[in-house]
């Protein structure tokens, strides 16, 4: 953090500032501050994904270095709903930070505990019902408000402070046929506006969409045509979270009368939270675990599978490059994407579908034929409406894009004709809110925070990289020319070894630029995967330094298209 902001601990209570530490100007990484007096209340901590020019990198944090220099009291957590970008952060961030008390709604609860679990960590998340109450932490008190969104138990948050009531709207659409069936609790958020609402901080993500959002309901019909339309397996992935979807697919296949099988990691954990919580349905028989889909005909089975986003290593994107020890694509296979690219995540989605192009199987997603996935995010018509029951004082939309926040501001003028009532701020950026003006405060510098991968399947699988191993094991960076044509290399890779000693260097520098020519030899035709082929030279590699030094050296493999 940039040291020369000055710690003011004792702060006049005039005032309540909002600081969103992640979340603006991108879509994920979600973490927003409340602070009043010498106290801060935390709203979601959440993950961000990288870009393909963060190499070796697999998730970014918000940085919390200011919550860490801190003298304030951080009285406690909230977290709205259990998608990634809201709590994948807590086995990284809560043992940062002192002790604190942190609620949510049951499912998020479930979602996040598992989470901390798997990690290791004690803390645990509270359970918190949609039942009207307020739950007090230090001077704010939080009242959890059901929304519909892509994921069930999502909360929008009524926080109210000596100085005025905040709505915490992050992501919801007003969805009036909801997969679950649990509406959004438009009385209460209405009782809210009518008490007086000083700041409304909104999704802002489909501010530039026309019309309202598309209801969840719509899609089950559509699973199911694909897959009566399909003579061979109908494979679905989507975001591992959202049990939603899970449960319509599910649902669809069991009115065709195939099996279910879930596959990936972060699959099946959502399946079993889904089957405990009562928002996945199975019915017995229906589901066959991987070791037994060799009994089934193709033409019997649905399979649920992680890795919609192209990650690395995914269920999805190794039973697309033919990786996969139990399932393989054939052409009579359909792969249905019931989700939307992450922004960012562009380039592996795409690099995903070409590879399952190649093996002949057919791809379905929302842009090539009918809907099978339809966005959690409202859409103008939503945010207006959401605009219009709470009727703030001031408005700051949160959780997009700059495009995405200039079209919200231009939606809250169409509302409203005072123009001047939302504000646009940076990730960093304070606003002091009193109890009829806002103002930009200080501005704290943050860093990106990358955490990398060491193995797991997906995203969920991942512990910070052992700095001590790397300074002892040394780095070597792998510059690769490849054709894109061809898929051969085009001239001899350079190689940079730090920790080495000038012989084992030399040494090394020959014998791998060997490895990288012979692994890059098997390819065959044009390069539709440059994740696979970054991956193929660094597992080769690794594997050969290892046999002649017995050292596990940091590999990083940079390609370059030509
Ligand atoms: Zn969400």
């Amino acid at each position: 953090m940039d040291q020369t902001i000055p710690q003011q601990p004792t702060r006049n209570t005039n005032t309540v500032s909002f600081i969103p530490i992640g979340g603006i100007g991108e879509v994920t990484k979600n973490m927003y501050l409340y602070e009043y007096g010498n106290e801060i209340l935390i709203v979601d901590c959440g993950i961000g994904f990288p870009d393909e020019s963060m190499l070796g990198v697999d998730l970014l944090l918000p940085d919390i270095s200011y919550l860490q220099a801190t003298q304030k009291k951080i009285v406690g957590m909230v977290l709205t709903h259990g998608h990634e970008d809201h709590i994948g952060a807590l086995p990284f961030i809560l043992p940062q930070l002192p002790p604190m008390p942190s609620f949510c709604v049951s499912l998020t609860a479930a979602l996040a505990n598992e989470k901390l679990k798997e990690f290791q960590i004690k803390s645990t998340i509270q359970t918190v019902q949609f039942d009207g109450q307020e739950r007090r932490l230090g001077s704010f008190s939080c009242m959890f408000v059901h929304v519909t969104h892509s994921v069930p138990d999502t909360a929008n948050i009524i926080i109210k402070t000596p100085v005025g009531t905040f709505y915490h709207g992050s992501d919801f659409k007003i969805d009036i046929t909801p997969a679950d069936g649990v509406k959004t609790d438009y009385l209460r958020i209405a009782k809210a506006g009518e008490q007086g609402i000083l700041a409304l901080m909104s999704d802002c993500l489909g501010a530039d969409r026309k019309g309202f959002s598309q209801s969840e309901d719509s899609l089950g019909e559509n699973f199911e045509r694909a897959i009566l339309e399909t003579q061979g397996k109908c494979i679905v992935t989507t975001y591992s979270s959202n049990i939603s979807r899970l449960n319509q697919a599910t649902q669809a296949a069991e009115k065709l009368n195939r099996k279910v099988c879930f596959v990936g990691r972060s699959v099946i954990r959502a399946k079993i939270i889904g089957q405990r919580m009562g928002y996945l349905q199975i019915k017995d028989g229906t589901e066959v675990p991987i070791e037994k889909i060799r009994k089934y005909r193709d033409d019997q089975l649905v399979l649920l599978v992680a890795g919609s986003q192209g990650q690395e290593n995914s269920a999805m994107s190794r039973i697309a490059s033919g990786e996969h020890t139990d399932i393989s694509l054939t052409e009579k296979d359909t792969v249905v994407f019931s989700s939307d690219t992450i922004p960012g995540n562009e380039r592996s989605v795409n690099a995903l579908f070409d590879t399952i192009a190649k093996r002949g199987a057919k791809i379905l997603y929302s842009d090539n034929s009918s809907e099978f996935h339809v966005s959690g995010h409202g859409s103008e018509g939503d945010l207006m409406l959401m605009m219009s029951l709470i009727k703030p004082r001031f408005m700051v939309p949160i959780s997009g894009t700059y495009k995405h926040l200039m079209a919200y501001k231009a939606l809250a003028q169409r509302v409203n004709d005072k123009n001047n009532n939302v504000y646009i701020v940076e990730n960093g950026q304070e606003l002091l809110f009193s109890a009829n003006s806002v103002s930009y405060g200080k501005k704290i510098d943050l860093r990106t925070v990358y955490v990398d991968q060491v193995s797991g399947e997906e995203i969920e699988g991942f512990v910070l990289r052992d700095r001590e191993q790397l300074a002892k094991e040394g780095i070597i960076i792998l510059m690769v020319e490849v054709h894109a044509g061809t898929g051969q290399l085009v001239s001899a890779a350079e190689i940079v070894t730090r920790g080495f000693s000038p012989t084992e260097a030399d040494a090394l520098t020959q014998s791998a630029r060997v490895e990288i020519q012979k692994v890059l030899a098997k390819n065959k035709g044009r390069v539709t995967n440059w994740v696979h082929i970054r991956k193929m030279i660094e597992e080769a590699v690794t594997k050969h330094i290892f046999s002649k030094l017995h050292r596990r050296p940091l590999i990083l493999p940079v390609i370059i298209e030509v």
